[in-house]
């Protein structure tokens, strides 16, 4: 698949490249330069069924009988296939979404880790065995719970896609991916990859579509059993909706206004950089970005300055060149979004320090941005932007730190900076995020397990916890007495 411009990208259906049936064809361009970059396949119901039609006979045929040995080998073949064409995969990526090209890389690099990680962790998939007491014996079977559903965002196509693929894979289940019908161009090559690897046609398919159709009809499809599904809060509410009729299994990866608490007795020399990076990394189209800063008093107006200072000096600009570490938003349509919740933080009575103009020229660009003189009442503490956007708050102390931080109807992760590891630890206890960093702004690591609390979804990945969610466990209880049960005494 080459990058060039004006090529066909078609469905990726039982082991091949495929014309929708009953779908569409659409126009991509780059955001961060509006050129055209070539035409997408968007499936339509018929291609959905094709698609869950393949993943089950996949499941009902040779890979279901696939041992774990033979998966490992395949995800490491993956990973490896992924590692030789990780120049390819980045620019793809780069090109689609308009984020900058050292992101692209260090998420490929994340992806790559993925498809390692569950390659390992197929040999922890093991029942148990107990005797019960007279001649009773029980041992359970650890089953892939069958086919799966997965749909996921344009923020992070490749690093999504690897996050739902390879823990299903891993258990034994086949998939069928609906990406984001803008970004669906590094799926589709990963799954051609995974093809020319060796996993047998069927175990993956990919369907580009648009969400409130084709998704929807996925969700609600009687042939899909288990349902993975990341992006917003509204639309994983009409999943669960969807998804509640057929009884599915289901995981919600949704979204978040993750709090970074700043003591006054924290490093800045780390806190500041870090805390910079944990908002600005993807432009803030990240469901994890830490949006709302929250600075002890004594601290607040000198933290904003240097806060400020630091974030003013990020390389914006072409998503391609090494050096740039903020490219473009991804469509214009939302910029204008993220622009609106700016005009309405100046509205509600906040500072605009710097940016908060949309950047004129090509492209969806828009300028780090920083917002001081926050109530976490406003609406910009309280909805996600999703965007290069910063909301400053003062807390006064340790409680109030803690209340601002829980006072939001997410709870994905949070990041506190203190000199105080016993003031780290208490608060790792109260704040209520599925991830919480101290003196460390990462997240998404393979191996740990990642998700929400409240209203930021349920389910975990990235950990050993996910392979439970793409299994069932069945329990076999066994007679071993030579007498007949004979539990009626006839
Ligand atoms: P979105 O909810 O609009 O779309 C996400 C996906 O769902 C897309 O593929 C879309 O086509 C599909 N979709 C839309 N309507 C649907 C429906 N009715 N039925 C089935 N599928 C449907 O979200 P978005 O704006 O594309 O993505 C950004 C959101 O994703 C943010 O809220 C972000 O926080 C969240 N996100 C969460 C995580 C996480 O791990 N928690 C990771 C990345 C992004």
């Amino acid at each position: 698949m080459a990058v060039a411009t004006q090529r066909e990208y078609l469905l990726f259906i039982n082991g091949e490249a495929t014309e929708p049936d009953d779908g569409e064809l659409r126009e991509v361009a780059e955001p961060a330069t509006g050129q055209a970059l070539g035409k997408v396949a968007l499936a339509g119901e018929r291609d959905v069924d094709r698609a869950v039609d393949a993943a089950r006979a996949a499941l009902e045929g040779d890979w279901g009988k696939t041992p774990p040995t033979e998966r490992s080998r395949l995800l490491h073949a993956l990973a490896d296939a992924m590692v030789s064409n990780r120049k390819e995969l980045a620019e793809l990526e780069t090109r689609n979404v308009g984020k900058a090209i050292s992101s692209a890389k260090a998420e490929l690099n994340g992806a790559v880790e993925n498809f390692r990680y569950y390659a390992s962790a197929i040999a922890s998939i093991a029942g148990r065995s107990n005797p019960i007491g007279g001649s009773l014996h029980f041992y359970s079977l650890k089953e892939p719970v069958g086919v799966a559903g997965q749909i996921v965002p344009w923020n992070y196509p490749l690093l999504m896609a690897s996050w739902k693929l390879s823990p299903a894979l891993a258990a034994g289940c086949t998939v069928v991916l609906k990406p984001d019908e803008a970004t669906p161009l590094t799926a589709l090559r990963l799954a051609e990859l995974a093809s020319e690897v060796g996993f047998p046609p069927g175990v993956i398919n990919v369907v580009p579509g648009r969400g409130p159709t084709t998704g929807a009809y996925l969700v609600s499809h009687p042939g899909v059993d288990k349902v993975a599904f990341t992006g917003s809060t509204k639309t994983g509410a009409e999943v669960m909706r969807l998804a509640s009729d057929g009884i599915k299994r289901l995981t919600l990866e949704l979204g978040g206004k993750s709090p970074n608490l700043v003591f006054a007795d924290a490093n800045l020399e780390d806190a500041i950089p870090s805390s910079v990076w944990s908002i600005y990394y993807s432009a803030g189209q990240s469901c994890e970005a830490r949006s709302r800063v929250l600075v002890e008093r004594p601290l607040y107006d000198d933290f904003v300055s240097r806060f400020s200072d630091a974030a003013g000096r990020l390389k914006v600009g072409d998503p391609l060149e090494p050096e740039t570490q903020v490219g473009s938003l991804i469509s214009e349509a939302h910029r204008e979004r993220v622009h609106g919740f700016v005009e309405r933080g100046r509205e509600e009575g906040a500072e605009v320090v710097i940016g908060g103009e949309p950047t004129n020229g090509n492209g969806a660009f828009y300028p780090p941005t920083v917002i001081a003189k926050v109530d976490n009442a406003m609406t910009v503490a309280q909805e996600e932007i999703f965007g290069p956007v910063v909301t400053v708050i003062p807390f006064e102390d340790e409680q109030d730190a803690i209340r601002i931080a829980n006072d939001v109807r997410y709870g994905l992760m949070a990041t506190v900076w203190t000199g105080d590891p016993a003031r780290g630890h208490r608060l790792a206890r109260r704040i209520k995020a599925g991830t919480v960093g101290i003196n460390m702004p990462y997240t998404a690591i393979a191996g740990i397990p990642f998700g929400g609390y409240k209203q930021s979804g349920f389910g975990r990945e990235l950990g050993l916890e996910t392979l439970e969610l793409y299994l069932e466990t069945k329990s076999v209880i066994v007679s071993t007495s030579p007498k007949p049960i004979n539990p009626f005494g006839l």
